[in-house]
């Protein structure tokens, strides 16, 4: 290693990113280069969104436990804070996750302005808006006043921004392989326009690409391979445009997941009177990768993923979602725009 370290960061990503920053304020005399496939934020990164839920509210403690740290960056930072909005969340849940989640809270002894709630008392809670909703076996719905949504694409852009900034060198390339030397160890990366860029260290923060290009670049070694310790998975959103006349509404509930099977939802707010709609399900597409002579589950290689392009099957799924929490009222509510976001 020379006296002033190199790192190259695959993947402008939530993590990509977030890697680079840590990185170079820890190291403020290091190399940091930061790659993705375009200009920052890359519309192919499952961190660029409309928005994101901003919650602790799992099943699993270890999961919270990060969940929380991370919100107190989103509450407290400047450079998070701008983005967030504490709408609150709920959870219309006929599986018994709401009560396991007000428990996990209890075990970690934080105090959360979250309460289980019957649907009479809930519907109350919030006017009008969710009369129409299925809350079929829900003994009780979960409310969680702490947490919220973030401008995903506005948090990232301004992060980007910071890292950069910080002294992170960002460039645009799309990695075709990684390069190994004579021990086996990797060195760098040579893109599609042939370009090659080598580093100490390079961390692979590449998302649902990261099987592939792990398969394209060592198909040989076995030892390499993701093999299942990820799989890249799909979640299909749709997005309504309203009239402030009929969005008003949505700008005044929480973030609402509607996790009566089988609608499983979040949905949330966002001016002006955007809605999102999201399928909580992932899917995978299965490949047989030649060269390697491995099955893995990766994105579509199509131009941009086909991602605007969801299957009738996935709409449909979409639409069990906005009628689930819509009931009746959601009929005429038509999707402009859809996204398969991996
Ligand atoms: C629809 C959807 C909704 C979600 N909702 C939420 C939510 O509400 N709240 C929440 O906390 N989480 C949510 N998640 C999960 C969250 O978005 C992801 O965990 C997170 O964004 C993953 O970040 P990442 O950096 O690992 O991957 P990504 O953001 O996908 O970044 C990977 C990057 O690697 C780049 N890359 C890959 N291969 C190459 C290559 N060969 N050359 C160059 N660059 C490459 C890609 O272009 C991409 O930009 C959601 C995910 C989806 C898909």
């Amino acid at each position: 290693m020379s006296s002033r370290p190199s790192y190259l960061i695959i993947g402008a990503g939530v993590f990509g990113v977030s890697t680079a920053y840590h990185l170079i304020k820890k190291y403020p005399n290091a190399h940091i280069q930061l790659v993705d496939r375009t200009r920052y934020p890359c519309p192919l990164a499952a961190s660029l969104d409309w928005n994101k839920v901003i919650r602790a509210d799992y099943g699993n403690l270890f999961y919270m436990e990060k969940a929380l740290e991370a919100i107190q960056y989103w509450r407290h930072d400047p450079l998070f804070r701008q983005f967030y909005h504490q709408s609150g969340m709920i959870n219309i849940d006929n599986t018994g996750l709401g009560g396991e989640i007000v428990k996990n809270y209890e075990k970690l002894g934080i105090e959360v302005d979250a309460e289980m709630v019957s649907p009479e008392r809930f519907k109350e809670m919030y006017g009008s808006f969710y009369d129409n909703t299925d809350f079929s076996e829900v003994g009780e719905v979960f409310v969680n006043r702490d947490s919220g949504w973030a401008e995903a694409t506005k948090a990232l852009t301004a992060y980007t921004d910071a890292a950069i900034e910080a002294g992170v060198k960002y460039t645009a390339a799309d990695i075709d392989v990684l390069t190994f030397g004579a021990d086996g160890e990797c060195t760098g990366v040579l893109t599609k326009a042939g370009e090659n860029i080598a580093a100490d260290r390079i961390i692979l923060a590449t998302g649902a690409g990261t099987a592939k290009l792990i398969a394209d670049s060592a198909p040989s070694r076995k030892e390499l391979q993701i093999d299942g310790r990820l799989v890249a998975g799909a979640v299909v959103t749709g997005i309504v445009n309203l009239d402030p006349k009929n969005g008003q509404q949505y700008t005044e509930i929480p973030v609402t997941v509607h996790s009566v099977l089988p609608t499983r939802a979040p949905l949330s707010d966002q001016d002006p009177y955007t809605v999102k709609f999201c399928r909580d399900e992932a899917y995978k597409n299965t490949v047989k990768h030649e060269a390697s002579g491995q099955e893995f589950s990766s994105p579509p290689n199509e131009p941009g993923q086909a991602q605007r392009q969801p299957n009738e099957a996935l709409k449909q799924r979409l639409e069990l979602v906005k009628n689930g929490i819509l009931g009746e009222s959601g009929k005429d509510v038509k999707f402009d725009e859809y996204c398969v976001c991996w």
